[in-house]
């Protein structure tokens, strides 16, 4: 069914800043472009710039881009070859990624069974295994649902242990059992909770580490048995599990370790015939890697990847969709300097609560090393309907302490006036004492949130 082997035009199947970033990658490569948008989305920057554009359905995401035969609609008539689904809506829907190939369409992304396997974290893991990826101990599979069976895999993994939905993401439906009696009932509340947010009442169960950082490794491969790895992040400044600043490389890592699971992830995809961007997340503790899942699609975090590889990974996403194969080897990766990206959020910077609204003035910092990622624009209305990201501040330096001065400089220029916006946060991270020296766990930044 699949008839492009060239992407004539690209329907960019989402919003905000990663629309105009897939947008700015499809205008470079001479690609031309359809923009989808909902009627709370008319003022969006990329369908300025968009050689067609096409209203897919009111405000709410699941009539709009959730709404997969409006987007299959809006392709059929703009006459698009491929359909990027960006990060979030649709991205990891196995089920569209099916219906756009079926449509005839070239899926900018892997197959739809690699997102099914990836998507459903208990096989992630089998397959994980059977690369030999390291994963955190746990259940072998799901956990079951005879209480004595679950207390005895509880035992032999060791408290405390995390119970995680099978179909989890976001941060959601996960709960941490420090002591064997609560086992049972934590079990039934995740599955329950598992169950009506994402359909899938399968829960697992895994050692919960105490103390780790969120590492994790950027790969892209062809689907025709070539695949690179584009170094390591480090994700681990986290609020409810969501990723606020993040940096490439992480600092402070065994060489040894991150060698050995560069290799593991580069070979994991040959074995899964991965196609196109994905991201293996690890917990790091005591100088050791553990695979928690899969990411099958680009990450808001990739910009500093590509900072210190100057590999641009939405245009390889794009000519692999394509059919070709990957345009250079992992000879070719070397990792330059450092990279930083602050997200920038329209909220208030001490309670966290979404802060939509018309932003009277917008003024993007410069200078060398800087990227903004942003649609942001002077009288441009932040909808409250989606999420609350509103632009992606990036350094780069020759060195940490470099692209860390750059970013307290950015931070000290950017001005986005009429909204809140979690600026104050971040100027207040990169002065931070523990931030600023490296290697910062996972509950750092909540810790940190919690003493104020
Ligand atoms: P999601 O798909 O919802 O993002 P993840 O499996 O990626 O779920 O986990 C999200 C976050 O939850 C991790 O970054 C980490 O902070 C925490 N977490 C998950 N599993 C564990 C574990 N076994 N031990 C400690 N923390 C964990």
């Amino acid at each position: 069914m699949l008839k492009p082997q060239k992407l004539e035009k690209v329907l960019i199947a989402n919003r905000g800043e990663i629309a105009l970033r897939i947008l700015r990658a499809c205008k470079e490569m001479g690609i031309m472009t359809v923009a989808v948008y909902s009627t709370a989305d008319k003022e969006l920057m990329h369908l300025g710039l968009a050689d067609e554009t096409v209203c897919i359905g009111p405000a709410p995401a699941n009539l709009s881009y959730l709404h997969i035969p409006a987007i299959i609609a809006a392709a059929e008539v703009t006459g698009a070859t491929a359909i990027h689904p960006g990060y979030g809506f649709l991205a990891e829907n196995a089920d569209f990624a099916e219906q756009v190939e079926k449509s005839g369409f070239a899926f900018i992304g892997p197959k739809a069974d690699t997102i099914r396997l990836m998507g459903d974290k208990v096989s992630a893991k089998h397959a994980m295994i059977a690369a030999g990826v390291p994963t955190v101990p746990g259940s072998d599979g799901p956990l079951p649902e005879d209480e004595e069976t679950a207390l005895r895999i509880g035992r032999e993994v060791g408290y405390p242990v995390i119970i995680k939905a099978a179909g989890g993401g976001g941060g959601r439906g996960m709960r941490v059992v420090h002591r064997e009696e609560d086992l049972i009932e934590a079990a039934k509340q995740t599955r329950e909770e598992a169950g009506a947010w994402f359909s899938n009442p399968m829960v697992y169960l895994e050692k919960y580490l105490t103390n780790p950082r969120h590492v994790e490794v950027q790969v892209i491969s062809d689907g025709q048995g070539n695949a690179i790895h584009l170094g390591d992040r480090d994700c681990s400044l986290q609020r409810r599990h969501q990723k606020v600043l993040e940096e490439a490389p992480a600092p402070g890592i065994d060489e040894t370790a991150r060698a050995e699971v560069l290799a593991r992830c580069v070979k994991a995809c040959v074995d899964i015939n991965y196609r196109g961007a994905g991201t293996f997340e690890f917990l790091y503790e005591n100088g050791r890697f553990y695979f928690i899942e899969m990411n099958t699609r680009v990450q808001v975090e990739h910009p500093v990847s590509e900072m210190v590889t100057g590999i641009d990974i939405l245009k390889e996403m794009l000519s692999i969709a394509a059919g070709n194969k990957l345009s250079f080897t992992q000879a070719d990766v070397n990792i330059h300097g450092h990279s930083l990206e602050c997200r920038i959020n329209a909220e208030d910077p001490a309670t966290f609560m979404p802060s939509p609204g018309m932003v009277k003035h917008f003024h993007a910092p410069g200078g060398n090393g800087v990227r903004v990622d942003s649609h942001l624009y002077s009288g441009y209305k932040v909808p409250s309907n989606y999420d609350s990201l509103i632009g992606k501040l990036i350094t780069w330096g020759s060195t940490r302490d470099e692209a860390m001065a750059r970013m307290r400089n950015a931070l000290d220029e950017i001005v986005v006036d009429g909204i809140k916006t979690n600026i104050p946060l971040h100027r207040d991270l990169v002065n931070d004492e523990g931030f600023c020296k490296g290697g910062v766990n996972i509950h750092y930044l909540e810790h940190k949130l919690a003493n104020k």
